[in-house]
């Protein structure tokens, strides 16, 4: 299959002060990521908030460097390309934020919204970026009428539907859609959720969608990758992560989702305690405060990810465990 993201080995570090007097700590937002993602696929990438998901968002959308590895986007490394090539390959990954009431500029027209993007990146005149963005509101299904409205007039669904016109305006190859459906109701977030997905058979274009809601990822995604603390303790099929979850951490958060297949349905185990510090992570397995199956080995020995019963997964007691 063609590539058209891959990361390997991502790292994001950052420097934060503590305090006049005292040396600065180091967070290990992102702390060695890979993956790859192919056209016209939805990578979840699944967690608490301070994972490192936004961090990973970050990365992608070329908004900061990563501090090392490699992140190659059709073709080119974007850890470390130049700025010819940075300016070529940005408009190929869009975001979707989400907020969309945040996200949308309130002083301009949806109209105006939709054609921003074709000023800066393409040689359109007038006519014909009125054109593309009043098919693009019809692809997400905006009336003809929205064209000249301000995002206040509309509900929280039709302004997701407008910043996800937005997004597609240049014709990218990757969305990275930060909790899309979070904000809105229940009843409108299937509603987005087909959207987004139609969207991708008609276009091909691959979602990295970040989410802690696994019956949304449940939905929508193809391969699930489980982060805690900036590591990735689990990555694998939909099917294989929902149906046989690995790792204690996986377990635990589709234990404390409500799901809609009441034959799924687990016993409620919430995670006990909260997510340490990422300045202070325990050492070994990060995991270890948390987990009901921590054993000495988990307190001094980080678990290396590796591959298990067709999914990758990091942690040492994974086969007792099954
Ligand atoms: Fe739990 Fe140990 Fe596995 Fe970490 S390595 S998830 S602490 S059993
Ligand atoms: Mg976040």
């Amino acid at each position: 299959p063609v590539t058209l993201l891959e990361a390997k080995n991502l790292v994001k570090h950052y420097s934060v002060s503590q305090g006049l007097f005292k040396p600065k700590a180091t967070a290990r937002a992102l702390d060695g990521v890979s993956f790859s993602l192919q056209p016209g696929k939805t990578l979840a990438v699944v967690g608490e908030s301070g994972c490192g998901k936004s961090t990973l968002a970050r990365q992608i959308t070329m908004i900061e460097p990563p501090t090392g590895g490699e992140l190659w986007m059709d073709g080119a490394n974007i850890a470390d390309a130049d700025r010819a090539t940075l300016k070529r390959v940005r408009p190929l990954v869009q975001m979707v934020f989400q907020n969309p009431y945040a996200s949308l500029n309130p002083r301009k027209k949806v109209g105006q919204m939709l054609e921003e993007p074709l000023i800066i990146n393409t040689g359109l005149n007038a006519a014909e970026r009125a054109d593309k963005a009043r098919a693009m509101m019809a692809k997400v299904g905006l009336r003809p009428e929205h064209y000249s409205r301000y995002p206040h007039m509309f509900s929280g669904g039709q302004r997701q539907r407008v910043a996800i016109a937005r997004a597609l305006m240049l014709d990218p190859k990757v969305i990275v859609a930060d909790e899309p459906v979070s904000a809105l109701d229940v009843s409108i977030q299937a509603q987005v959720l087909n959207l987004l997905m139609d969207l991708q058979q008609a276009s091909g274009v691959a979602y990295l969608f970040i989410s802690h809601n696994l019956s949304v990822v449940e939905h929508i995604a193809d391969d699930v990758l489980v982060m805690y603390l900036g590591k990735t303790v689990e990555h694998g099929s939909k099917q294989q992560v929902f149906s046989r979850p690995l790792h204690p951490y996986t377990r635990a958060l589709l234990a404390s989702t409500p799901r809609i297949d009441p034959a799924q349905r687990q016993q409620k185990m919430m995670l006990p305690g909260e997510l340490p510090s990422p300045l202070a992570p325990p050492p070994g397995c990060s995991f270890n405060n948390r987990c009901p199956y921590a054993v000495e080995r988990c307190r001094q020995e980080v678990p290396a990810l590796r591959e298990f019963g067709g999914s990758m997964v990091a942690c040492h007691r994974v086969e007792e465990i099954h």
